[in-house]
């Protein structure tokens, strides 16, 4: 755990959320600021930062984390008209919380290239 970090402060249930999705090693909860009808986060417990800090020992969970996306927008009845999946890397991706997150965004049509 990172000390100031809030995402970790939530896995660790300093912070509480709403889980929509928790497993040994991930939990997925509604954002804060949706920026959609479903907006949807899910982190790893363990931090890592973003993606440039995955190490070969974090692939499982990586994998994890795709079959849970799946899940929780199965779930969340995205499956039939689609929905996006996010990963905002460092200053140019437009990463505010440094431990890797995917979002998952859904319930309306997506605009692409996103601004
Ligand atoms: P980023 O900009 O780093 O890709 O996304 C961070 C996301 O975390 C933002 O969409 C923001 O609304 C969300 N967020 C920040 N703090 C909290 C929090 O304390 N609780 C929840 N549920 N979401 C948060
Ligand atoms: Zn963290």
């Amino acid at each position: 755990m990172q000390q100031d970090c809030i995402f970790c402060k939530i896995a660790a249930k300093e912070i509480p959320v709403q889980p929509i999705y928790e497993d040994e090693q991930l939990i997925a909860f509604p954002d804060i600021n949706p920026a959609a009808p479903v907006h949807v986060l899910i982190i790893p417990k363990k931090h890592i930062a973003s993606i440039l800090e995955i190490e070969p020992e974090d692939q499982f969970v990586m994998g994890q984390m795709l079959s849970a996306i799946k899940r929780i927008a199965e779930q969340a009845g995205l499956a039939d008209e689609g929905f996006r999946v996010v990963m905002n890397t460092k200053e140019n991706g437009g990463q505010t919380v440094h431990h890797l997150h995917c979002h998952i965004l859904g319930g309306r049509a997506m605009t692409w290239p996103p601004g």
